[in-house]
Order: C-alpha cells, then structure tokens, then sequence
C-alpha cells in the first residue's frame, strides 16, 4: 500500500472505532425512548425520534463495518412505518413484541461488526477497550400470559425490552435464533412439572456462552431447586415474585455498563505530535482535547474536567514540569493522573518530573497500544479511588458534596455558553412510614429503585447525586424548566406504579419534587434555594407531585 493509502486506511479506521464507541449510547437512546412507547402512550414526538433513530443507525452502520446492524435498522425501520400509519393508536401488544424482538435483534448485530472492520480485528480488540453495546434483552418463559405480562411490564420499567414465551418449543426455537440477556423461566410447565427446568438444561448445553437464568416457580422444595441449579440457574425466586429483586438480579448478571468514556487532556507545543496521540486514544473511544498552549491549560481543565493530563515535557513559555506543580497546586485537581511524554532519556530529569507531581513517564515515539494501555490503567485506578470519594455507597449516586459542586461547575459551563439548567430537587413521601412498616432493608430497597429508574430514564449528560437520607438532587443540562417538568413529572408517575414486596404485603411509594430553572435562577445557592422551596410547596400541596418554582 502507498503511504497515502495507508494513511487514508488508518483515518478510516479511526472513524470505525469512533462510531463502535458511540454505538452503546445510540442504542440505549433508542431503547429509552422504545420503553416509553412500550408503556402504551402514545406519543408521536418519540414515535418519530425513535425513526430517526434508528433510521440513522440503518444508514450508518454498513458504512462503518456493521453491516448486519444496518439491516437489523432497516427491518426494524419498516416495521416502525407501518405502525406510523396507524398512530395515534396505542401498539397492541403483537406490535410490541415485534418491535421488542427486531430491537433484540438489532442490539444482537451492534455485537457483531463485519469480518474486515478494523473493530473486530485482533490488534484492535487490544484498542478497543469497551463492549460495544448494553445489551438487554430478556427472555421469559411462563405458561401463565397473565402473570407474564405483569411481570414483563413491570421489568421494562427499568429499561430490559421482553419477550414474552408461553411455550417450550418456542422459546426453543426463539433460543436456537438469538441469546437473549438473561432468560427468566418458570420451572413448571402445564403437563411438566420440571418442563422448564428440563428444557433449559437442554438447550443451554448447546451454547457456547452461558446466558444467566433466573428461575420463577411457586415451588421452593429441595428437588425443584436442584433441579434449577442443574439447568444452570443463578437465582432463584418463589411467586409472588418482588420485582425489586429480580431486577437487581438482571442488573448484577447482565449489566456491562460501557463506562463513560475516559477523557484524556493532551497538552503539547507540538500541533502535529498533540493531534496524533490524541486520534491514537480517540481510536480506543477515549474523549480527548488538545491544547498546543501550556498558558491555556488550568482554564480547559475547569472545563473539560479530564480523568488524566497527557504532557509534554519541553514546550516554550512554561514547561511540563512547572505546569504539573501549578495544578497540583490547584485543591480540586490533585487526583487527576499526569503522565509525560518526552523524548527525555535522563533518570534524573524523570525524578524530577515525579516529585513534581507527575505520575509516570512515556517515551517517544511511543507504540499505540503501549499509550493506550498506560493511559486506560491510569485512569482506571484515579476513578476507583474517585469513585470512593465521591460517590453514595448504597445507591452508587454522586454524593451530597459532589452534586453541589457539580452544581457550581454546570451553572457555570451554562453562563459560558449561555444555555439552559434545571435542577431538581426530590424527596420520598412518608419513607418514615415505609421504614417502619417494612423495616430498613425493604426501604434500602426502594432508594436503591428510584436511583436505579433516574440512571436509566435521564441522559447521561444529567447528574444525579443523593442529596441526603430519602432526598436526591438531579442537575438537568441544556434543559429549560418545562422540558425538565415533563422528564421528571414522567419518572414520577412511573415510580409511583412501581410495586413492592414485603413481608407483610404488597405496596408502593412515591416522591414529591421541586425544579427551579438556570437563568431565572442564575446561581448555583439560588437554585438550590428555589428547588428546596418549591419542593416544600410540593409536600404542603399533597405530595406525589411536582411543582416548577416561579420564573
Ligand atoms: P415527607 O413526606 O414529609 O418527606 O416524610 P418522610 O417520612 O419521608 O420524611 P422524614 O424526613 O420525616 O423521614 C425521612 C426518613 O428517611 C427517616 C429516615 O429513617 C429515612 N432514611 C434516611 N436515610 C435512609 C436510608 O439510607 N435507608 C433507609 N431505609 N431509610 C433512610
Ligand atoms: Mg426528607
Ligand atoms: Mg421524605
């Protein structure tokens, strides 16, 4: 190949890789907005929005090395148009589970680039760091449709599409086509008293990947669990079934969460050197900025907010060493990792650069995949050790003290460019109640869901921390106070559905919440002020609602 060539195939290469890294959000965008329509409203504004979706995926994909995912799109497009002419009818349940099965399938192809694409060759899976896609599609197999569909509503509150079998031979057959997520079985059958149980064993000796399986059965004996454990079941749950737990079950057995991309600050004088290394990390579906102006740093990295610094040693003007004191210097900066990149030889230079505040030392030229990895581990032991300060150990949330700097960041990135924030504030309704009528655990429970169903329905550019006990704080960037009240009013009401077991019966809860809108509200302490007082009006006015503060 001649150079250009060559250089015209890595650039190509390079696009690839960036489209399989964005494909995980893509798809879950697609099955946020699916999980509404699933719900049974009809809304024709994500109808649409779905299309466009996945019509993009459809043109997309073959472009970049998923051909199968570009068919599965267009299948599924088809699909979707020919409900379009219906609309304004809510889908009947057929068309939900077509939907849900070509959105399987779809996910199941984003898994699968093509042969030649760079993505799924051998030197690049060492680049290509992150699954591709979340997938989640749940099979359930259950004689009863009732109770099935139940259950099926309930799990896809939480974002699993399912489909639903009541019936061994296809759920077989349906098994043979596609592996779903995880399969949630009955283990009786009319006519089989282990029916279920039985054909698992079967048909998962077949496969060469283990799908987790999670057995439902109004048996609890010794012999109907052997016989569940035998056919490979990793939990185990007596009817009536609390939907909590199945759903904590299906998170730990299925969720790979593609982590948010690691941002990486790739400061050098050299424009050329800073533009290679980033398209080097960029391929590995790094987030990175350059900057060929050491003077500009400290203001790009309030902004950027990266995991990991990337420096050069010699630039003009301030040199790597002093710019790694200066932000170490900074309070809020101390634990980002940074790593040089020179062509410095000189062990004494290096001890230097260390005590400095540097953190490791990378020569030039330096191998892709040996900057890639230096980098990944870096960023990966600086969020572990993040991760413990500032997060909620029960709900995984940020923490009271992160959300309100968070605050502070966003509203400021919003004044910057002049866009729009809400913030909001809830607060779970009578949780002493809950507390004392089914005991701490069972209301762990329940913060753990509302957590759990805030992750899954907002964006991942929106931050969400627990603000205190039964008290969570939600920042909503680029959304202005309406768009904000119609998010959160929709969780709301989704929530307050949501059913819980206990002991002693079945019951449900919900929250009051108060937003207060960026500009009207133009500082982090006013808004927080706001969103607290309009929560308040929230809980005078009858609670399980949601009140806008005055703007
Ligand atoms: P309101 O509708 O007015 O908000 O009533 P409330 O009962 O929710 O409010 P209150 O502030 O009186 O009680 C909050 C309860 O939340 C008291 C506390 O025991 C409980 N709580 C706080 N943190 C936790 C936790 O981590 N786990 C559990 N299970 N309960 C918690
Ligand atoms: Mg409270
Ligand atoms: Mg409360």
């Amino acid at each position: 190949m001649t150079s250009s060539a060559d250089q015209l195939k890595k650039e190509l290469d390079a696009l690839c890789l960036a489209f399989a890294s964005k494909l995980a959000g893509k798809i879950r965008l697609i099955e946020n907005n699916w999980a509404g329509i699933e719900r049974g409203e009809w809304d024709a504004n994500v109808f649409d929005e779905l299309h466009r979706q996945v019509h993009s995926l459809a043109g997309a994909g073959a472009t970049f090395g998923f051909s199968r995912l570009s068919d599965t799109a267009r299948t599924l497009e088809r699909l979707l148009l020919l409900m379009a002419q219906e609309s304004g009818k809510p889908l009947g349940a057929d068309q939900r589970e077509q939907i849900a099965a070509g959105l399987g399938a779809m996910v199941q192809a984003a898994l699968e680039p093509d042969q030649e694409c760079c993505v799924g060759r051998p030197h690049a899976a060492s680049v290509f760091q992150y699954p591709a896609v979340e997938q989640r599609l749940v099979f359930l197999a259950d004689a009863d449709i009732s109770l099935a569909r139940t259950l099926s509503r309930k799990i896809s509150y939480f974002g699993y599409p399912v489909q639903i079998f009541c019936d061994l031979d296809t759920f077989k057959a349906a098994l043979a086509q596609q592996r779903p997520a995880a399969i949630i079985m009955d283990a009786a059958f009319p006519g089989e008293a282990l029916g279920g149980a039985n054909t698992l064993a079967e048909a998962l000796n077949l496969g060469e990947t283990p799908v987790p399986v999670l057995f439902v059965s109004s048996r609890s004996d010794l012999p109907a669990r052997l016989q569940a454990v035998r056919a490979g079941c990793g939990a185990y749950f007596t009817k009536p079934v609390d939907v909590g737990r199945v759903i904590d079950k299906l998170d730990a057995l299925t969720t790979r969460r593609p982590p948010e991309a690691y941002r990486v600050l790739v400061v050098d004088d050299s424009v050329s050197l800073s533009e290679f290394h980033a398209r080097i990390l960029k391929g590995a579906g790094m987030e990175t900025e350059t900057i060929n102006d050491p003077m500009q740093a400290l203001d790009r990295m309030t902004e950027f907010r990266p995991d990991l610094v990337l420096m050069d040693v010699y630039m003009p003007e301030c040199s790597g060493l002093e710019l790694a004191a200066v932000i170490r210097q900074q309070e809020e900066f101390v634990g980002i990792p940074i790593v040089f990149l020179s062509v410095e030889n000189d062990l004494d230079r290096q001890l230097v650069a260390m005590k400095l505040g540097g953190d490791d030392f990378l020569h030039k030229p330096i191998q892709p995949e040996h900057l890639v990895s230096s980098v990944a581990s870096r960023v990966e032991r600086s969020r572990a050790l993040r991760s413990l300060m500032v997060r909620d150990g029960l709900t995984g949330l940020l923490n009271h003290t992160t959300i309100m700097e968070q605050l502070e960041i966003q509203v400021g990135r919003s004044q910057r460019l002049n866009g729009s924030l809400s913030f909001a504030m809830l607060d779970i309704d009578h949780f002493k109640t809950v507390n004392d009528a089914y005991g701490h655990p069972v209301g762990d429970r329940v913060l753990k869901s509302l957590s759990r169903l805030l992750r899954q329905r907002l964006r991942e550019t929106d931050i969400i921390g627990r603000y205190g006990g039964e008290e969570f704080a939600v920042i909503l960037n680029d959304t202005d106070g309406l768009a904000a009240v119609k998010v959160l009013d929709q969780i709301r009401d989704d929530f307050s559905r949501l059913r819980y077991l206990a002991e002693s019966g079945e019951f449900n809860v919900t929250f009051s919440c108060g937003v207060a809108a960026f500009p009207h509200y133009a500082e982090a302490g006013k808004l927080n002020d706001a969103a607290d007082k309009a929560l308040y009006e929230a809980k005078r006015s009858g609670r399980n609602r949601l009140v806008l503060a005055p703007g």
